[in-house]
């Protein structure tokens, strides 16, 4: 496992993602977080919300890691990603790792070999990787901007999650309001999407690297997003892009990730769904981002 040596070769990403998964859960590595999943309805969206009991213990085990690196002591566990994970380099900076506590199944992380931080803005090479991934899998990339956008680690990543996440009509819950093929090229603010944010439409097949990064650009120069430490999310399919702005990690309790604004939420209980109920997800995903 050596930087640029092990280039995964084009065509080989999905088959590869299959064989190390059932690899992965054989040996361990791989773990799981059990779920269950309701629908709650929202202003014309089908919002999915898992349950996950056990995240009350990993939100306990990440605050405990942290706590740890406020003492000095800094776990990085993408410097050296776990063999059984790890995938292969998909560009000569950046490699894929499956994630190790998936709730969606064959959930990819997309990892740069040298230390970035997760709160550096995404570059050409972050586009490059992107790209590769995109072409090869139909799936959501999304990215967490820093701990208020959602990351619980501070070494760059962006993920992946194939699609369809929903067995609806649209291939993600947000598609009933986005509608993707209606989008123009030029960000714009979706009438229908209550909380701020750009989109606009995009073609990964189609448009080169430099110009997925320059789309990026434009949606940033839309929200004012300039620097650095700006907590944002970023959410990319093969067809459009969506840049939403944080002011919050949480609201009323609720953790929120890229993958709220596009429908799907993870709760630890029963009593935070109600509360969800009670609140609508709509009002929880205008209270990250304005
Ligand atoms: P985020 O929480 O959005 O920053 O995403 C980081 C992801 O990394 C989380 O979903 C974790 O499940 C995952 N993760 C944590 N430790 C490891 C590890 N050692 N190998 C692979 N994935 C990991």
């Amino acid at each position: 496992m050596t930087e640029h040596t092990d280039l995964l070769l084009p065509g080989t990403l999905w088959d590869r993602i299959r064989e190390r998964t059932d690899r992965a859960l054989g040996t361990g590595a791989l773990q799981p977080i059990p779920t269950e999943c309701e629908v709650v309805l929202d202003e014309g969206i089908d919002f999915q919300v898992r349950i996950a009991p056990s995240l009350d213990q990993k939100i306990a085990e990440m605050r405990a890691q942290r706590e740890k690196e406020a003492a000095g002591e800094r776990f990085d566990p993408f410097a050296r990603p776990e063999p059984d994970l790890y995938l292969g380099s998909l560009t000569p900076s950046h490699y894929a790792l499956l994630n190790k506590f998936p709730v969606l199944e064959h959930h990819l992380l997309i990892v740069t070999w040298g230390y970035e931080d997760q709160q550096s803005l995404l570059t050409h090479p972050d586009f490059t990787a992107v790209d590769v991934v995109l072409s090869e899998i139909d799936g959501l990339v999304f990215y967490n901007a820093g701990p208020t956008a959602g990351a619980s680690q501070p070494h760059k990543h962006l993920q992946l999650v194939p699609l369809p996440l929903s067995d609806g009509e649209g291939r993600l819950p947000v598609d009933a309001l986005l509608e993707p093929e209606r989008l123009p090229e030029n960000p714009t603010r979706v009438a229908r999407l209550p909380f701020p944010h750009a989109a606009c439409r995009v073609d990964f097949r189609s448009q080169t690297s430099e110009q997925l990064e320059k789309v990026f650009y434009e949606l940033r120069r839309e929200l004012g997003i300039w620097y650095e430490d700006t907590p944002y999310n970023l959410l990319a399919t093969r067809h459009w892009m969506m840049l939403v702005p944080r002011a919050r990690e949480r609201f009323e309790g609720l953790m929120i990730n890229a993958l709220g604004f596009a429908g799907g939420f993870l709760v630890r209980n029963r009593d935070d769904l109600e509360q969800l109920r009670r609140i609508g997800p709509m009002r929880v995903l205008r209270g990250v981002s304005e």
